[in-house]
C-alpha cells in the first residue's frame, strides 16, 4: 500500500524518538512492499519559535491532508511562562480538535521481561492486559468561559468542566467495541459524587450500555479507580473516562509496565488518526540520546493496525519490541540507572534488526 505520513517531531525528546519509529515503518516498507512517504512539520515550541504559533493553518491542514500522523511530544520550560499567550500544548490541543481525534486509545500490558522494571510487585502484575479510551477532544481542558481576574486586590481564575451528551455517547460506544472484543466488561471512571458533568456521564454511560446487552459494566470513582489500579491493576479490562481524568489515570497506569516510555497511543475520531506516546518532551533527559522510544514505536504499530489495517506489520513491530527487551536490551528508564544501559538510537537499531 502507499501512505503518506506527517510527521510532527515537536520539542525536547520527541525529534530524538521518532527517529526510532521512521527506521522502523522504513524497515516495515521495504519488508513487506508498501510505499510509506513521510513529511515533516513542526508543532509546539519549536513551531512558536519559528511562526510564533505553535500550530499553524498549513501544518493543521497537511495534516487533515495525510493518511495519519505520527507525532513525538511538545513543551519544555522555555515555553512554560504562565503569562506567554502562546503555549506548545495549545497547538496540540488544537491538532486533536482540528483531526476530530475525539478518543485516546491506550493499551498497557507490562512485558514479562521488564516485571522488575515496574515499581510494583511482580505478582501484582500477573494478567495485567488493559485498555484505557480516553476522551480527548471535550471537558474541562476545552471548556468555555477559562479567566483569570482581579476582584478587590484578590486573584481568581476559573475553568470550565462541560460535556455535551452526543460526546460521552460516542466515547462509550467506542468503549464498549473494544469490550465486545476483549472480556466484555467496560469500567466508566468519573466524579458522579461531586460533578455534575460526571453524573450526565453516568446517565450516557447507562443508555448506552442497553445497545451492548451482551457486555456488563460498572462505574468507579476516579479516586477508587487511582487506588485500584496500583491495589489490583488486573482488575481492569477496558475502560473509558473523560479528558482530564484520563490524562492522570493513563500516567500511573504507564508505569505499571516499567516506564512512561513504553506506553504508544492512538488518538482517533472521524478524520486522520494521531499516533503518539503518551509521554511529554522529558526536558530533563533531552538531548542526551537516552530516552526510551519504545511507547514512540509502538505507536508506529497502532498506525500500522488501526489507520492502515496491516495486522502482521503491527504484530510485527510488537513482537520485534518484545523480542529485544527479551534479549536483556534496556534504556536507562527501564533498568534503574544501573550500567549497561543502551542509547535511543541503540534501543531502536535493535528493534529494527528483530523486524
Ligand atoms: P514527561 O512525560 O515529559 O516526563 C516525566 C518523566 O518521565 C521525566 O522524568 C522524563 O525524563 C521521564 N520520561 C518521559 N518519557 C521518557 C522516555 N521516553 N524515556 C525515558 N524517560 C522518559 O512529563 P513532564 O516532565 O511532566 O512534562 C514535560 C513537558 O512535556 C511539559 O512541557 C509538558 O507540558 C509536556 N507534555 C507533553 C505531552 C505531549 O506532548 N503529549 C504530554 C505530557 C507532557
Amino acid at each position: 500500500m502507499k501512505a503518506n505520513i506527517v510527521t510532527l517531531p515537536g520539542d525536547g525528546i520527541g525529534p530524538e524518538v521518532i527517529d526510532g519509529a521512521i527506521q522502523v515503518m522504513r524497515a516495515v516498507a521495504e519488508k513487506y512492499g508498501h510505499e510509506f512517504t513521510f513529511e515533516e512539520h513542526l508543532l509546539g515550541g519549536c513551531s512558536i519559535d519559528k511562526y510564533g504559533v505553535s500550530l499553524t493553518d498549513e501544518t493543521l491542514a497537511a495534516c487533515q491532508a495525510s493518511d495519519a500522523v505520527l507525532l513525538g511530544a511538545v513543551g519544555g520550560p522555555k515555553w512554560d511562562d504562565p503569562n506567554a499567550k502562546e503555549r506548545p500544548e495549545k497547538g496540540l490541543l488544537g491538532l486533536r480538535k482540528g483531526l476530530q481525534a475525539y478518543a485516546n486509545i491506550r493499551p498497557v500490558r507490562p512485558n514479562a521481561n521488564l516485571l522488575d522494571a515496574s515499581p510494583l510487585r511482580p505478582e501484582r502484575l500477573e494478567g495485567v492486559d488493559m485498555v484505557v479510551v480516553r476522551e480527548l477532544t471535550g471537558g474541562i481542558y476545552f471548556g468555555e468561559p477559562k479567566e483569570k481576574g482581579m476582584v478587590d486586590g484578590k486573584e481568581y481564575s476559573f475553568d470550565t468542566m462541560h460535556y455535551w451528551d452526543w460526546e460521552v455517547d460516542r466515547i462509550v460506544r467506542l468503549a464498549f467495541d473494544i469490550a465486545r472484543g476483549r472480556k466484555k466488561h467496560l469500567i466508566s471512571i468519573d466524579k458522579a459524587n461531586v460533578l455534575e458533568v460526571s453524573r450526565l456521564w453516568r446517565r450516557t454511560v447507562e443508555k448506552v450500555a442497553q445497545d451492548y446487552p451482551d457486555c456488563t459494566y460498572e462505574h468507579l470513582l476516579v479516586d477508587a479507580a487511582a487506588m485500584h489500579l496500583i491495589t489490583k491493576p488486573a482488575y481492569f479490562d477496558v475502560a473509558v473516562t473523560g479528558n482530564m481524568f484520563g490524562d492522570i489515570i493513563t500516567d500511573e497506569a504507564s508505569v505499571l509496565t516499567g516506564s512512561m516510555g513504553n506506553l504508544p497511543s492512538a488518538s482517533l475520531g472521524d478524520g486522520t488518526g494521531i499516533y503518539e506516546p503518551i509521554h511529554g518532551s522529558a526536558p530533563d533527559i533531552a538531548g542526551e540520546g537516552i530516552a526510551n522510544p519504545i511507547g514512540m514505536i509502538l505507536s508506529a504499530a497502532m498506525m500500522l493496525r488501526h489507520s492502515f489495517n496491516l495486522e502482521t506489520e503491527a504484530a510485527a513491530v510488537e513482537a520485534a519490541v518484545d523480542g529485544t527487551i527479551g534479549a536483556g536490551v534496556r534504556t536507562l528508564d527501564l533498568n534503574w540507572g544501573k550500567p549497561g544501559s543502551v542509547g535511543t538510537r541503540e534501543m531502536a537499531h535493535e528493534i529494527v534488526s528483530r523486524l
